[in-house]
């Protein structure tokens, strides 16, 4: 039976790495898979999912908010059969989306994976495609990882620009672009308690 699952965990929990992984078993066993993510960096429908983790990249099918994904995926299983579908970053996908891939499960019996932060850094709310995905999803699961500044579990994703972290955004918009320390504007994994009361940094 086809299920909506959700993988969700926090900025270096190498969940792209868990995807690409998925994607090979399926790949090796001569299964055809679609890999999706929302738009949100470039303006080119193709792209690709790369981990840091892997040297291994997977070309995927990048969609913006305002398209309905259950009539992009009903279009490509009617060319090829579709065993798996898999969207990276899928904490920015709209709550019809995920709506879209309630119905890609049910009606077109395609599984389908989501892999995406559970907060945002802001005061740690909840993304608006995870919320709709913790509503829907058959199956939810952690993918673990480590606090920057203990062995807690790491469940917060903290901003951090030029070495000071932010918790607020001016814009409300949590789409921040970062890297983790490659830029004056990066993501670190925290633990709740280091959240609110953070090191310093240097
Ligand atoms: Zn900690």
């Amino acid at each position: 039976m086809a299920k909506l699952y959700f993988k969700y965990g926090t900025m270096d929990a190498s969940k792209s790495a868990d995807l690409l992984m998925t994607v090979h078993k399926y790949e090796q066993q001569g299964k055809n898979v679609l890999c999706m993510r929302p738009n949100i960096d470039t303006r080119t429908k193709e792209g690709f999912i790369e981990s840091r983790a892997l040297d291994y990249k997977h070309s995927c099918y990048c969609f913006n908010d305002d398209e309905d994904l259950y009539d992009i995926v009903y279009k490509e299983q009617k060319e090829v059969k579709l065993d798996c579908l898999l969207i990276d970053e899928a904490q920015f996908m709209t709550k019809a989306q995920v709506e879209n891939l309630v119905l890609v499960v049910d009606t077109l019996k395609i599984p389908v994976i989501c892999y995406g932060l559970k907060n945002s850094y802001i005061k740690g709310e909840l993304f608006e495609g995870t919320k709709a995905l913790l509503y829907f999803a058959d199956s939810i699961q952690e993918v673990k990882s480590v606090c920057h500044f203990c062995n807690k579990k790491a469940t917060m994703n903290l901003l951090i620009q030029n070495d000071k972290p932010v918790r607020e955004s001016k814009t409300g918009n949590a789409v921040v672009i970062g890297d983790t320390k490659q830029s004056s504007s990066y993501y670190i994994s925290t633990c709740r308690e280091h959240y609110f009361n953070t090191p310093d940094l240097i």
